[in-house]
C-alpha cells in the first residue's frame, strides 16, 4: 500500500515513532509505529486490553516542541489488519504500547494534551502559546 509506506518513510524522516492518518489529511484508520527498525502497520486498531500504568514525556508531531508528562499504559493487546488483509492481535509495551496508544488516540480525536492531568494540561496548553508566538 503506497499510502502506507510513505508514512512508514514520514516518520523515519521526521524521527518519530508514531504517525496516524489522520494527521495527514486522511480519513483511514491507520497509523503506523517504528519498533526499533521495524515498521508496524495498523488498520482498523483496537485495543483490546490495557494493563500498568506509567508517566513518562511524550511530544507530538502535531505539537513540534512541545513536550509533556503523561500517564499511559505500559502493555496493551490490540487488534488491528495487517497491511497484507489479515487479522493479527499483537501485544506492545513500555515505548511502542505508549506509541500505539497516542496514535490510536489520534484516530479517536484524543490529542495528548487532553491526556494529561489538569495541572500538566495548562502548563502545556500556555507552552504551546508560546511556541507558536516563536
Ligand atoms: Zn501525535
Amino acid at each position: 500500500m503506497g499510502f502506507a509506506s510513505d508514512m512508514c518513510q514520514a516518520i523515519t524522516s521526521l524521527n518519530a515513532l508514531g504517525l496516524s492518518a489522520n494527521q495527514v489529511g486522511k480519513t483511514e484508520r491507520i497509523f503506523v509505529a517504528k519498533n526499533e527498525e521495524r515498521f508496524l502497520v495498523f488498520i482498523n486498531p483496537k485495543i483490546i486490553s490495557q494493563t500498568g500504568a506509567e508517566i513518562a514525556t511524550e511530544g507530538c508531531l502535531s505539537f513540534p516542541g512541545l513536550f509533556g508528562e503523561i500517564e499511559r499504559s505500559t502493555k496493551v493487546v490490540v487488534s488491528a489488519i495487517s497491511l497484507q488483509g489479515k487479522e493479527i492481535k499483537i501485544t506492545v509495551r513500555d515505548l511502542l504500547a505508549r506509541a500505539v496508544q497516542h496514535e490510536i488516540d489520534h484516530l479517536d480525536g484524543i490529542l495528548f494534551i487532553d491526556r494529561a492531568d489538569k495541572k500538566e494540561r495548562k502548563r502545556m496548553l500556555s507552552e504551546w502559546k508560546e511556541l507558536r508566538r516563536l
